[in-house]
Order: structure tokens, then sequence, then C-alpha cells
């Protein structure tokens, strides 16, 4: 069995000493209202590097900085008039701005995986915050899981993928949204969506004018590393059921979430809420990701909204390896 990792509550001693350990290089998984990261001092080549080991994640996937503030944001990456209004309006929260590093940034040239923009947030979580602030200093987070798995949403998740891979995990309870961040580029003429959350296109438009929202192409990435494959559990994953094989397990959403059969099921929001459903869509795919079970059967959750998010991370989760 792989030794347990140190799990503790978030008290300002854990804090401090979550802060030594970032200094030091190491990597400490920390709570964020969309997922559990795993982050790592920005500035350091070498906890850079730890990081990208520990997922297993490829070096062409650059990492999401995050800042305490818009000012420390600033100290890393240039931010426009249109940059900047796009993160008074939704910072601290779940919208990461691509936009071009800061020349003679401190920042590891490997956190960005050698390209002249860098995704940067400020995080909304209490936890989060009250972690950038102590540390002062930018830090690189990913999701806190094995690269290519389902995403983490409570501190337990982080123990079972990454076990001593982190020296420890600050414990904040379950992740308020559970699925990662919109991901927009800022860097170009025209802004882009890389990558949909939370805060929704619209949402967006309403700010700062008109989005691109690229086809998907799965053959074509639109972000560097963004992978077809991704958010997978270990077994296949179908979508858009209407019946459910006796060796499935299903994965429901809404009232009419009465599909018969099955070894195993669970509804993401028997009342139908897209939002209900984006908190739990990690937690239960987990959940169902049994050996004894063939595969996870998903019906049809609505594309609209944080339903966009959703069937983006479903679409990726069943892509064939
Ligand atoms: P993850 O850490 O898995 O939540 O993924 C971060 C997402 O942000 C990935 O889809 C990255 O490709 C994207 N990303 C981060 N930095 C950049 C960047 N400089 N340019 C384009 N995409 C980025
Ligand atoms: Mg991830």
């Amino acid at each position: 069995m792989m030794p347990r990792p140190d799990i503790q509550p978030p008290s300002s001693a854990a804090v401090a000493r979550a802060c030594d350990l970032l200094r030091a290089g190491d990597l400490v998984a920390f709570p964020t209202e969309t997922v559990y990261g795993l982050g790592a001092d920005a500035t350091s080549d070498h906890a850079i590097s730890a990081l990208f080991a520990a997922k297993g994640r490829p070096e062409f996937n650059p990492l999401i900085v995050h800042v305490a503030d818009a000012a420390a944001a600033a100290e890393v990456a240039s931010f426009d008039a249109r940059a900047t209004l796009l993160a008074s309006a939704f910072w601290a929260g779940p919208l990461t701005l691509v936009v071009p590093r800061l020349p003679g940034s401190p920042l590891s040239s490997l956190v960005s995986a050698g390209l002249e923009t860098v995704g940067v947030r400020v995080p909304g979580h209490p936890v989060a915050r009250a972690l950038l602030k102590a540390v002062g200093r930018p830090i690189a987070a990913a999701s806190a899981n094995r690269s290519g798995g389902v995403s983490p949403t409570a501190p337990m998740h982080v123990g079972e993928s990454l076990g001593e891979r982190v020296a420890m995990i600050l414990a904040g309870g379950r992740c308020p949204i559970g699925i990662e961040s919109t991901v927009l580029d800022a860097s170009r003429d025209r802004l882009v969506l890389l990558r949909p959350g939370s805060v929704s296109v619209g949402e967006i438009e309403s700010v700062a004018g008109p989005v691109e929202v690229p086809d998907r192409d799965p053959e074509r990435p639109q972000s560097p590393g963004q992978l077809s494959r991704h958010y997978a559990p270990s077994i296949p994953v179908r979508l858009n059921a209407t019946s459910v094989g006796s060796d499935e397990a299903l994965l429901a959403f809404g009232p009419d979430g009465l599909i018969r059969g099955g070894v195993a099921r669970v509804n993401l929001s028997p009342q139908g809420d897209l939002y209900e459903a984006a908190n739990n869509l990690f937690a239960m795919l987990r959940g169902l990701d049994k050996p004894g079970h063939a595969s996870i059967a998903v019906m049809t959750i609505p594309a609209q909204g944080i339903g966009i998010a959703i069937n983006d991370r479903l679409r990726r989760a069943a892509t064939a390896p």
C-alpha cells in the first residue's frame, strides 16, 4: 500500500508549513473553488519539473499560475485594458486568462511550456487565497491527480491518486464548483475560449465583447496540451445512454433518471440542476470506476450554461485511449 499522505485541516500553522514546503520546492495540494490543485513554486524550474513528474503530465501542457490578487498577476504577465477589465469582473473566481508573459518575468519558462503566454488566475477559495497571500509568490497548479485521470474534488481523492508524491494536502472539504476553470485566450486580437467552465461565454461577452468558440475537433487541440482524452476513469465511458447493460454502471441525470438495469447507479442531480451535476461529476465518476463494472453509461446532459463544461469533460472521458 502507498504511504498515507499528510492531510491537514487548514489551520494557520498548516498554512505556514505549506508555505515552507512550497518555498523549499516541494508540492502541496490545496482546495480551490474548482478542483484540488497540486501547487509548486512557479519561479522554480526544479519545483515545476517535480510537479510535471508527480502528475505524469507531458511537459508541453502548460500550467496555470495562481496568484493572490490582480497586483500579483501584473508582476508575472502583461494585462491590456481588455484583460484588466476581465480580471476585475471575474477575479477572484474560476476564469483563467491566457496573457503575454511579462518580459523578465520571474516565472520558470517550464510553467508555460516555453510559450510566450501564460495562464493566470486568482482563485476565490478562502484556503487558496490564504495560502497564496502567505507564500507571497506565484504558485503553478494543476489538478491534484495523475495526468489524464478524474480530477479531485475532495482531499481523499488527492491521496488516492498521488499518494506520497504530494508532501502535504491542505484539506478544505469538497470543492464548491467541482469543475475546472474557464480558460480564455486574451493574448490575441480576438478573445478565444480554450476550455469551457463555470464562467460562461455569455458572461464574458457581456463584459468584454465577442468570444470565439472554436469547433471542437479532437484531432486539433485548441490549446497546447489540451488532450482529446482526459478526465478519464479506468473503465470505458459511454455517452447519451438511453439504456444500460446488465454489467454497466449508470450515471443518470434529472428526474427521468429511471433507466432500468445496470450493476450500480447514481444521479448527478435528480432535480436536473446543472450546477449540482457539475459539483457531483468527478466524485460520481470515481465512485462508479470499479473493476467489476464493464463501463459507465451516462445519460444526456443538456448542453447549456455549465452543462457545456460538463459535456466537454464527459466527451474527453469517453475518448478511447
Ligand atoms: P489543467 O492544469 O489540466 O487544468 O489545464 C490547464 C489548461 O490551461 C490546459 O488546457 C492548458 O492547455 C491551458 N493553458 C495554460 N496555459 C496556457 C497557455 N499559455 N496557452 C494556452 N493554453 C494554456
Ligand atoms: Mg487536470
